[in-house]
């Protein structure tokens, strides 16, 4: 048996100073960290359940027309919020097609951009795991690895990252509000996950004991809403996570794209933004061959980590067709297998 404290604070203050003691782990929904501590992958000596902290629970449109979610909105209830999901279709189709009902009515906004790799070899303690055990070696290397990384990926580690909630938060600049020891402080969720370079055991930049508090999206976020889709290609239609994954949206004046904005999910150990494609589209007329154009650039640096080379074809397929459905307009309800390739490409506007 495992002996672990469990301390419930009243405030994030008191959150902060409890989780800064070596070996505290933060609880929130426990959809991930209560099956890495079964599965003896993780051993926090602190719980510090935040769970119940007040006000962090609230989707607020604030006066600059940026938009704070709470760190403790529960990934459902943000994805079935009429207001949060009109303006931000792409993010609520991704919350919808990630996981399960259950899961979703658990897991927390905070703890979605905290969730660790699913790499099959990381849960297996019976194998080798550079971010698991540093130094032990990577068993991914010469294993089943069809599901690993394309891109950013290093001789140390070739796990991608799981949220689907991250890839459209990327593609619309969402930055992590956090509170710690020295006070507050940002990161763009594009910076939250760092390549694993040589210390794939570093999940995120975040400090020990640091907390996210929210996520916001800037005013510029909200452009996209006519056009914006996100598309999940994975082995079974639901309850499964990405073979590759990708979010558009598009700002589109008299058929020709004024603004794109692009990221993959289900690539590297980041979701993965795609800017030289958005600069490619931008100014150009809507058509499949900029688009092709466009996903080929955006998959110019990757490289198989395995047996995985198809994953750089499907993800410009995946890119491609993204940007179609994006461009065919945001469809007035998600459709019923949010982000499946199985659905209709000919979306309705959403603002008509
Ligand atoms: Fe561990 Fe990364 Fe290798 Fe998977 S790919 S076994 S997570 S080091």
């Amino acid at each position: 048996m495992n002996r672990f404290d469990y301390v419930r604070p009243n405030t994030i203050a008191e959150a902060v100073a409890a989780a800064a003691e070596p070996g505290a782990a933060y609880l929130a929904g426990g959809t991930n960290l209560l099956d890495l501590m079964k599965g003896a992958i993780a051993h926090p000596t602190r719980l510090v359940d935040v769970s119940r902290l007040p006000g962090l629970d609230g989707i607020a449109r604030l006066a600059d027309g940026s938009w704070r979610i709470g760190a403790l909105v529960r990934n459902a209830d943000l994805a079935h919020d009429p207001a949060f999901a009109k303006t931000f279709p792409a993010i609520a189709e991704a919350l919808l097609s990630g996981a399960s009902g259950q899961l979703r009515n658990a897991a927390t906004v905070g703890g979605n951009l905290m969730q660790r790799t699913r790499c099959s070899y990381f849960y297996d303690t019976a194998s080798a795991c550079n971010k698991r055990v540093p130094g032990s070696g990577c068993d991914a290397r010469d294993g089943d690895n069809r599901l690993h990384a394309i891109l950013g990926w290093s001789d140390g580690c070739i796990a991608t990252h799981a949220s689907d909630f991250c890839v459209p938060l990327t593609a619309f600049d969402a930055v992590a509000e956090i509170e710690g020891k020295t006070g507050r402080r940002e990161v763009a969720v594009d910076a939250l996950h760092p390549l694993p370079g040589t210390t794939p055991e570093r999940d995120s930049v975040l400090a020990p004991g640091e907390l996210i508090t929210a996520v916001r999206l800037p005013p510029a976020a909200s452009v996209f809403a006519r056009h914006a889709r996100y598309l999940k290609v994975r082995e079974r239609t639901s309850y499964a996570f990405a073979l590759v994954s990708a979010a558009a949206g598009l700002v589109i004046e008299g058929g020709t794209i004024k603004e794109a904005r692009l990221a993959l999910g289900g690539v590297a150990a980041k979701p993965w933004r795609a800017r030289s494609a958005e600069e490619m589209l931008a100014g150009v007329r809507l058509e499949q061959a900029a688009f092709a154009r466009a996903a080929q650039a955006a998959l110019a640096d990757a490289k198989p980590s395995g047996d995985n080379a198809f994953k750089i074809a499907l993800a410009e397929r995946v890119l491609v067709r993204a940007l179609t459905l994006a461009a065919a307009g945001t469809p007035v309800r998600v459709p019923a297998l949010p982000a499946s390739p199985f659905s209709s490409p000919a979306g309705v506007a959403l603002h008509a």
